[in-house]
C-alpha cells in the first residue's frame, strides 16, 4: 500500500499506525504533485488517494489533515500545510493571529479563546482509484501560549491536550497514536481495511 503523501512526518505516523497488518507499506514515488484543490480535508483526501492509486497501481491511503482553530473562524483549516513556508513560520503566523484575535475579544468585552481541534480525513482508494473507505478523526485541545516540546512535526509544539497538560511535541508516538486525529481516524478505518486485506488476491502486484 502506498501512503499518498509527501510528508515524513505523516508517513512515519501511518508506517508507526499500520505496523501490525500484514501490508509492505511504500511511501508515494518522489515527483508526484496532487493539487488540493477540494474545500474539505475530505474531499483533499478523496483527490489524493484517487490519484496516487490511478499513477501507481497500488492501493492508496491519503490524510487530508490540518488544525482548526476556534478563534480564528476554524483556519488554518485546510490551507494548514500552506499558511506559511516552514514549520517555524507556519506556528509564528498562527501565534500572533491568535494574540490580534484574543485582542478583539477584549476589546469586545469577550475571555481569550484558545480552544482548536486537530482534524484528519483519511480515504482509502484501490488500484484502480476507487475510493473503498473513507472516514474522520478528530483531537480537541488548545493552542499553547508558546512552542514547547521537540517530538512530532508541524504545528505539534503548540497543540495542548488539556488533559494531558502536555503538547503533541510533548508526548511520545504511542500515546499520540491513541489521542491524536491521525490515530482516532486509522482506529475507524481498521476494521474495514482489515476486511478487505482478507480478500487478499486484490492486493498483489503492485509496483509504485
Ligand atoms: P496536508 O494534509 O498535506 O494538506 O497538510 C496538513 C498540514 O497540517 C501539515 O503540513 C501540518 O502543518 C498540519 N498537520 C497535520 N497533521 C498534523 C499533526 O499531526 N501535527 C502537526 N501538524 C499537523
Amino acid at each position: 500500500m502506498v501512503i499518498a503523501s509527501g510528508n515524513a512526518g505523516k508517513v512515519r505516523e501511518f508506517a508507526a499506525l499500520l505496523a501490525a497488518l500484514p501490508l509492505e507499506v511504500r511511501p508515494q514515488p518522489e515527483g508526484l504533485e496532487v493539487e488540493e484543490t477540494g474545500a474539505t480535508f475530505a474531499e483533499n483526501a478523496r483527490l489524493k488517494a484517487e490519484a496516487v492509486a490511478r499513477a501507481t497501481g497500488c492501493w492508496a491511503l491519503a490524510d487530508d489533515s490540518g488544525l482548526a482553530v476556534e478563534a480564528l473562524g476554524g483556519a488554518p483549516g485546510v490551507r494548514s500545510a500552506r499558511y506559511a513556508a516552514t514549520d517555524a513560520a507556519r506556528i509564528a503566523r498562527l501565534l500572533g493571529e491568535l494574540a490580534v484575535a484574543t485582542d478583539q475579544r477584549r476589546t469586545a468585552g469577550l475571555p481569550p479563546d484558545r480552544r482548536a481541534a486537530f482534524v484528519a480525513a483519511l480515504a482509502l482508494a484501490d488500484p484502480a482509484g476507487v475510493v473503498r473507505l473513507e472516514v474522520e478523526g478528530r483531537c480537541e485541545g488548545v493552542i499553547a501560549e508558546a512552542p514547547r516540546g521537540t517530538g512530532g512535526f508541524g504545528y505539534d509544539p503548540v497543540f495542548l491536550v488539556p488533559e494531558l497538560n502536555l503538547t503533541f511535541a510533548e508526548i511520545d508516538k504511542a500515546t499520540k497514536g491513541r489521542v491524536g486525529h491521525r490515530g482516532r481516524a486509522f482506529a475507524l478505518l481498521e476494521p474495514g481495511l482489515r476486511e478487505l486485506l482478507g480478500r487478499g488476491s486484490a492486493w498483489d502486484g503492485c509496483n509504485p
